[in-house]
């Protein structure tokens, strides 16, 4: 086994394992390798990757990211669990107090509550994470573990977390922290790809070329005069503050996206046409009863559509942005879905537009 090797040969493993993580481009597949490697590296039972998820007032649960096990495959949560149904901060207070003291931690487990003798001693080690969900690293093992086998652990993480915070800002917006626009397309083909479970049909509708994700585009209404009152500044706090509000309006799970300027793209898993409506309301009446400093208010005009499994990104953004354009124009301060407005004979179908784009 890797971890009675001889010292040069260890470094080989770690040199290894380091160079498989920085391959890695897909956020959720980190963890997953993260895992994978280091119960390679260590006589350990298990290792988990657990991260913070939901609302940021106390509330908010682990994830496991992923759990890789001696002799199993590695798993973890699927991204879309629910969040009750995960366990709360204070569940796990090692954990807990690694996250505050960014210090590793280990300890004995009563042996009167253990079921399995070989996660008798947990380890547990901080993610050290600039941007996205804050997480630790948890080892299970049956002895505890030498200083000198989790020395280069800890260095492996300090490549890891550089790796990730390096990632996660080319992936995100510097203004509001939201996922941007160049990582759309990447995220919209995984979920427009027919291989997806159904997530929101029960599987009654399982050759329908729907994917059950839904493609809401957001337009803050009227915030040329934002600017031209209150100065940029102004303008891009309120652009800050939209962006908050948008993670506390919708799932853990869903997709946020800021596409430059007053712009904004939710991608919503699951779920009816109601439902998707539901939500996108529950946001524009969020920011409606916002107070915003100096501002006062902002409202925003929100168009949504279905995505079909022979969607490209661009596709499904035009008819997401044709509702925009007829909420605006219809008013403002509303959220209009693309397909009840072709139902209701307000817009004509897609092939039918294709012709018309000058009109926009
Ligand atoms: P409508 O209700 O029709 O959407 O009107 P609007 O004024 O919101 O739309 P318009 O597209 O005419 O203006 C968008 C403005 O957004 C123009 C520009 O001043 C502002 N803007 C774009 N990017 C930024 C940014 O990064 N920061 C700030 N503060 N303003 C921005
Ligand atoms: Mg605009
Ligand atoms: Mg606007």
């Amino acid at each position: 086994m890797e971890h009675d090797a001889e010292p040069s040969t260890l470094v080989g493993d770690h040199i290894s394992h380091l160079a498989a993580l920085t391959a890695q481009r897909d956020r959720e597949m980190l963890d997953v390798s993260l895992a994978q490697g280091v119960l390679e590296l260590l006589s350990a039972s298990s290792v988990g990757v657990y991260r913070l998820v939901g609302p940021d007032d106390g509330a908010q649960r682990w994830l496991c990211c992923g759990l890789a096990r001696r002799g199993e495959l590695t798993v973890s949560d699927p991204p879309w669990v629910d969040l009750d149904s995960l366990p709360v901060v204070s569940a796990f207070p090692l954990r807990q107090l690694v996250l505050d003291s960014r210090l590793l931690e280990q300890a004995e487990l009563p042996t009167a509550s253990l079921i399995d003798p070989t996660q008798r001693f947990v380890t547990v080690l901080p993610l050290m994470v600039e941007l996205g969900l804050p997480g630790v690293l948890e080892v299970m093992s049956d002895k505890p573990l030498a200083m000198e086998s989790l020395k280069p652990i800890q260095t492996l993480l300090k490549v890891f977390a550089n790796f990730q915070n390096l990632l996660e800002s080319s992936q995100r917006d510097s203004l509001t922290g939201l996922l941007n626009r160049q990582t759309f397309d990447a995220t919209f083909l995984k979920a427009s790809m027919p291989s997806q479970p159904d997530p929101g049909h029960n599987g009654e509708r399982r050759s329908s070329p729907a994917t059950g994700y839904w493609l809401g585009v957001v337009d803050i209404d009227l915030f040329k005069l934002v600017n031209d009152r209150f100065g940029h500044l102004i303008g891009d706090e309120v652009l800050v503050l939209v962006a908050r509000i948008m993670r506390q309006s919708f799932r853990h799970y869903d997709r946020l996206y800021r596409f430059g300027g007053e712009e904004f793209v939710v991608l919503l898993r699951g779920g009816t046409e109601d439902d998707a409506q539901q939500a996108y309301e529950r946001f524009r009446r969020n920011v409606e009863t916002y107070v915003f400093p100096q501002v006062n208010k902002v409202t925003i005009s929100l168009g949504f559509t279905e995505v079909m499994h022979n969607d490209t990104p661009s596709v499904a953004f035009s008819r997401a942005d044709q509702g925009v354009y007829q909420a605006t124009h219809q008013g403002r301060n509303q959220v209009l879905c693309y397909e009840a407005l072709v139902r209701d004979g307000v817009l004509k179908t897609e092939a039918a537009h294709v012709g018309d784009v000058e009109l926009f």
